[in-house]
């Protein structure tokens, strides 16, 4: 149960494929369906403390940048966008939408 190993496939953003299915019917998840067949789901919250843009996460260093404090529990999405076909941009409740979630991210972080 406390395992967080990824399918070797996951390791390679290029290697994996879009999920058939974005399910969005609980506004504070996001729910994917991927070409395996396998379906997983991540709160947005939880989403929102992984974002990977330059707002969050300092481009040089890696360190964090965000405060966790300052993501309101029941934070929810507002908009789901496809880039191009390797990545979502999210829009959440705070405004936020600066990150750019590639599939294998999203996988890793739902537990796909
Ligand atoms: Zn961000």
């Amino acid at each position: 149960m406390t395992s967080q190993a990824s399918p070797p496939e996951s390791a390679d953003p290029e290697r994996v494929q879009p999920p058939v299915r974005i399910l969005r019917r609980e506004p504070e998840r996001i729910g994917f369906e991927w070409p395996d067949g396998r379906e997983s789901s991540i709160s947005a919250r939880e989403l929102r403390l992984s974002c990977p843009c330059a707002r969050c996460v300092d481009e040089f260093t890696g360190a964090a940048l965000l405060d966790p404090e300052t993501v309101p529990e029941g934070l929810t999405q507002s908009n789901v966008e496809l880039v191009g076909n390797y990545a979502l941009s999210i829009t959440f409740s705070d405004g936020h939408r600066t990150g750019i979630f590639t599939w294998a991210a999203l996988r890793r972080l739902s537990g796909a």
